[in-house]
């Protein structure tokens, strides 16, 4: 490569990507995408709001679902929005009956980053499913697996080369995990953290839909290309706004960014410092604006709903 200068790096680059225009959308078949496995024709989902930035997901047949965060017992929501907290919400050993119900093949629990509303939950929920016998991983990004958590899954009884994916390494951005017929992928957020390693979002490939879980995050011009790489369907994004995280205008610029159908509103009304309830309709009605292509699916605290991409 000796002689070639950024200028001709670039040409080369962009010869190899089929002539990509600047400011134009990425063409899938020359971009080295995770490949999408979606059968055709349409995809469901059930998608039930724990409170917060925490959700379930999960196929119809409950054989794959998902957790994106783990703070359901201790979940503040339920006091915020003065919702009763559902009897499976109440308890780690409650919650756990709950899942071992639906008769999951896998069980995978995304954990976005290590502020206490989203992992305040992690290990006892990680016990207790586990404790089931039920098939039950984990993932985050590798470093806060291997590193600043691996001494905690010790102290609550956990092996992490048995419960965090890929034999306890996590993954990393661009990395991919697998849990049953479930794949995800680790994708940027603009946060913060408290241990040191950083905050992430999810592309999560469940049922034959993608989903985009943002986690905490501000909104960033590279969601395009999270939007051209992995094609999600349904947004999971945070919407709260207040001190952490952007609000429902921006949240919204997010699913038009990522050019998702589908999109569900998290990150609000768990604590006094965000919006409450009324994030929900403020979103819809900024999607409608920024994003008309896209559906807002505004669910109430613990309600579950089927979602078809
Ligand atoms: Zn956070």
């Amino acid at each position: 490569m000796t002689g070639l200068g950024r200028r001709s790096l670039l040409k080369t680059a962009t010869a190899a990507a089929g002539g990509l225009a600047l400011g134009g959308t990425l063409s899938t078949t020359t971009l080295a995408a995770p490949a999408r496995e979606a059968a055709a024709g349409s995809s469901t989902l059930n998608v039930r709001w724990i409170g917060g930035g925490v959700v379930e997901v999960a196929t119809p047949d409950n054989k794959q679902v998902a957790y994106v965060d783990a703070w359901v017992w201790n979940n503040a929501a339920y006091s915020v929005l003065k919702v009763d907290r559902p009897s499976e919400f109440a308890s780690a050993a409650a919650f756990a009956s709950y899942v071992v119900a639906k008769s999951p093949d896998a069980v995978l629990v995304l954990l976005t980053h290590d502020h206490g509303d989203h992992m305040g939950d992690y290990f006892e929920l990680l016990k207790a499913l586990s404790g089931t016998g039920l098939n039950v991983k984990t993932t985050g990004q590798s470093d806060l697996m291997r590193g600043g958590l691996a001494q905690k899954f010790k102290d609550n009884g956990l092996d992490p080369a048995q419960v965090v994916v890929n034999g306890g390494a996590g993954q990393n951005f661009g990395g991919m995990a697998q849990q049953g017929a479930m794949r995800a992928w680790l994708v940027p957020a603009v946060h913060s953290n408290l241990l040191g390693f950083p905050s992430a979002g999810f592309i999560l490939d469940i049922g034959g839909a993608r989903v985009y879980a943002s986690g905490d995050t501000d909104l960033y011009g590279d969601l395009r290309l999270v939007g051209d790489r992995y094609h999600p369907d349904l947004a999971l994004v945070c919407a709260g706004g207040g001190p952490y995280t952007m609000g429902p205008r921006d949240a919204a610029m997010a699913c038009a960014l990522t050019g998702v159908s589908q999109a569900v509103p998290i990150h609000y009304g768990h604590n006094a410092q965000v919006l409450g309830a009324e994030a929900g309709a403020e979103f819809k009605l900024a999607l409608s604006e920024i994003s008309p292509a896209t559906t807002a699916q505004v669910l109430n605290l613990a309600e579950s709903r089927t979602i078809t991409v």
